[in-house]
């Protein structure tokens, strides 16, 4: 019959550190990588207790104690993570496995076994580094993506996502169509810049007289749009009315001439689909424009004005 090979000869050869205990808690056996982990022979740890052990801080001792006791009277296993500067000098991190056994014949003793995870840790701190930073990264881009360049406003696939929800929901909604009087002479008399510098002063002054829970978006080229959130056509005109005096009261061209904007308001009837209160809000800036400009009108207004 082969000879079978000695269970302490086997745990030599474990790269991990592993201990046996008895029934009181003294080391009957530590392996070779024991030894080397923690810069110990078996003559230093063996027939010890825990609470004897120098190279250990006093209170891991004494929860160690506690803990190999547990185990040991419940028969169970327990595993945590520490962090130990072991005989290389090094900081480690380590799992730590015990569990308590008993035999048929009534002997029972505790095993433990110390696996270096310091490389594997490490490595889970950059992935998790590097997921932070993708993430991130795709939040500022998903931003970047909803914004228009210029004016930092939401761009037009960002406001039709947002009026999708609102109408999905069926939530109270109002909206004004913003645009720019004449800004082509802007662009003509003084050039493009000039024109891009009236964009976004319009834009700044649209955003600061909006809520937090509204949306300003740049929904064409001198054209802008505002949502009001949970808000009807009466606060719409209100808001577009401010605004409207705002951007004619502050906005100065080189020669000193006022830029004016017109404003059409719509209000979302529940049930219809998102473009047609914009189509409303289109029809109101229209009368605006054909019954002078610097002007704020309504959807009510249009209808009578077609009738
Ligand atoms: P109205 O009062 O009827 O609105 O006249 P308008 O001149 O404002 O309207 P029109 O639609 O004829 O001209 C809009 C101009 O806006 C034409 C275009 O060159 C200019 N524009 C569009 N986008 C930009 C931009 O990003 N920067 C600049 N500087 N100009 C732009
Ligand atoms: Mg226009
Ligand atoms: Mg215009």
């Amino acid at each position: 019959m082969e000879p079978t090979p000695s269970l302490f000869t086997v745990l030599d050869s474990v790269p991990n550190a592993i201990f046996l205990k008895n029934a009181d808690l003294r080391f009957i056996f530590i392996n070779k990588a024991y030894e080397r982990l923690f810069g110990v022979c078996k003559e230093d740890v063996l027939w010890k207790n825990v609470l004897d052990l120098s190279y250990l801080p006093e209170k891991d001792r004494e929860f160690y104690q506690r803990e190999d006791q547990e185990m040991l009277r419940r028969g169970q296993t327990s595993h945590h993570i520490f962090h130990y500067r072991f005989s290389d000098g090094e900081m480690h991190t380590c799992l730590y496995w015990s569990g308590g056994f008993s035999q048929a014949d009534g002997v029972r003793g505790l095993i433990g076994i110390i696996v270096d995870i310091t490389s594997q840790s490490e490595t889970i701190a950059t992935l998790q580094d590097e997921l932070k930073q993708v993430s991130t990264a795709k939040k500022i881009a998903e931003e970047r993506g909803a914004r228009d360049a210029l004016t930092g406003l939401y761009n037009r696939g960002a406001l039709e996502e947002a009026l999708r929800t609102q109408a999905k929901e069926r939530s109270l909604f109002s909206c004004v169509m913003f645009d720019i009087d004449h800004f082509k002479r802007v662009n003509d008399t003084f050039g493009h810049l000039e024109g891009d510098e009236v964009l976004k002063k319009v834009a700044r002054i649209i955003k600061e007289n909006s809520r937090g829970n509204d949306l300003a978006c740049r929904y064409g080229g001198e054209e802008f749009l505002l949502i009001l959130v949970g808000n009807g056509l009466r606060d719409a005109i209100f808001v577009a009315e401010r605004i409207r005096v705002h951007v004619a009261e502050t906005i100065l061209l080189p020669n000193g001439e006022h830029i004016t904007i017109s404003a059409g308001c719509g209000v979302y009837k529940s049930g219809e689909a998102a473009h047609i209160v914009l189509q409303r809000a289109d029809q109101a800036l229209y009368e605006a424009k054909a019954s002078g400009r610097n002007k704020v009108c309504d959807e009510t207004m249009c209808i009578i004005a077609r009738t």
